[in-house]
């Protein structure tokens, strides 16, 4: 296991956890073997959005002891009072499944998560009420690590994000979604089939969201990385081929602020298919194939491939592209991590030497010489 700093919060997460969603109405033993295995893995993030007691019970129950090693998402307003998934911003309802988790959990979740902020409606439940509140004083009462909230919407989740409340994001991140228009809703578009006809290139608000969550040391755990299982599903892909595993992983972990993708796992097997990531060989794990046929839509825009590579001046070219993507959001008020995150860097845009391989290799046309001077100039310049 790999692991990556959560924003700004001082926590380490392995890069692969757990979403538990799967684990829902499955037999304990079914569920035990699912949590050993990812513990065994070094999965030490689960996300636990579903609000049932039986599933909740039987996670705590497999984690025992070793509920103390890990970090757990916990969702306020996620209940099943019409015995099925639903959203409740009322306070007495929220609380009361989430006092509940509590006690299952050791009297602590280390991420309170607002659960599931897409629309305007959703944003005013949360924050136009004392629901916002209220999620605010578990954190000061020590009930909660952190605050984090999922969401599925790029415009609603930046808004979020400006409040200056969350920490953590659960964002669903695929590359199917990210070619969708931001107005679109992903999961009505998953629930119909994805489809090709309405990918107009990254999306430039989602790009933007990622950008802005690095800036502002919120970190990203992303679900939903395989579309519900319909990016690898030959029948279902929107793209000539089905994605890999790996590819869609790899896909996930190489946009700006991921920490840990979470991929719902409902076996041991699963688990440990899932694990094959860390095996696979760069070539497995490129994506840009995929594009193939979508090409023209990416025209300049670096997509943090690394088809680029290798570069005689050792620079890291995707990471470089990356940062300067983030500073260009506001070019005068680059954070000071994302500063040194470009400072710690072996190699950095000035060793550029022009020589111009790496714009022959790049699918894209992405005009890497002029953004390694440009990446010098903003971070580099005394
Ligand atoms: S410059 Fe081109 S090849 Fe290199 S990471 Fe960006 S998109 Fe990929
Ligand atoms: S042009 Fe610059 S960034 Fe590109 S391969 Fe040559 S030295 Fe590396």
């Amino acid at each position: 296991m790999q692991y990556r700093e959560i924003g700004k919060t001082g926590k380490q997460a392995g890069i692969i956890g757990l979403g538990c969603e799967q684990l829902d109405r499955r037999p304990y033993a079914q569920v035990e073997e699912t949590v050993h295995a990812a513990l065994d893995c070094g999965v030490n993030l689960f996300e636990v959005f579903m609000p049932g007691l039986e599933v909740r019970t039987n996670i705590a129950k497999a984690l025992g002891t070793r509920r103390r090693d890990v970090m757990v998402q916990g969702h306020i307003g996620s209940t099943d009072i019409r015995e099925q998934y639903d959203i409740s911003r009322d306070l007495p309802t929220a609380k009361r499944y989430f006092e509940e988790m509590l006690r299952l959990f050791g009297g602590y979740v280390d991420f309170g998560m607002m659960f599931f902020i897409d629309s305007e409606k959703d944003y005013k439940e949360v924050f136009e009420t004392g629901f916002a509140d209220y999620v605010l004083r578990l954190k000061e009462q020590g009930d909660i690590g952190h605050i984090g909230f999922s969401s599925h919407n790029p415009e609603t989740a930046m808004r979020v994000i400006k409040t200056g409340l969350p920490e953590l994001m659960m964002f669903s991140i695929n590359l199917a979604f990210d070619l969708y228009p931001a107005k679109d809703n992903v999961l009505d578009e998953l629930h119909k089939g994805l489809d090709a006809a309405a990918f107009r290139g990254i999306d430039p608000k989602r790009a933007e969201l990622y950008k802005l969550c690095e800036q502002s040391g919120v970190g990203i755990t992303v679900m939903k990385p395989f579309g519900a299982g319909k990016l690898l599903s030959p029948e279902h892909t929107p793209f000539e081929n089905p994605l890999t595993v790996p590819q869609c992983l790899h896909y996930a972990l190489t946009r700006p602020a991921v920490a840990s993708v979470l991929p719902g796992c409902e076996t041991a097997a699963e688990m440990v298919d899932v694990m094959r990531y860390f095996d696979a060989s760069d070539e497995e794990r490129d994506y840009t194939p995929v594009l193939g046929t979508l090409r023209n839509d990416f025209a300049g825009q670096c997509v943090y491939c690394s088809h680029c590579l290798p570069c005689p001046a050792d620079i890291d070219i995707a990471t470089v592209n990356k940062y300067l993507d983030i500073a260009r959001l506001d070019v005068d008020n680059v954070s000071p991590s994302v500063r040194s995150h470009y400072a710690s860097l072996e190699s950095a845009g000035s060793d550029c030497i022009g020589c111009g391989s790496c714009e022959e290799r790049c699918p894209f046309g992405v005009r890497v010489i002029e953004n390694m001077a440009e990446a010098a100039s903003i971070f580099e310049k005394r």
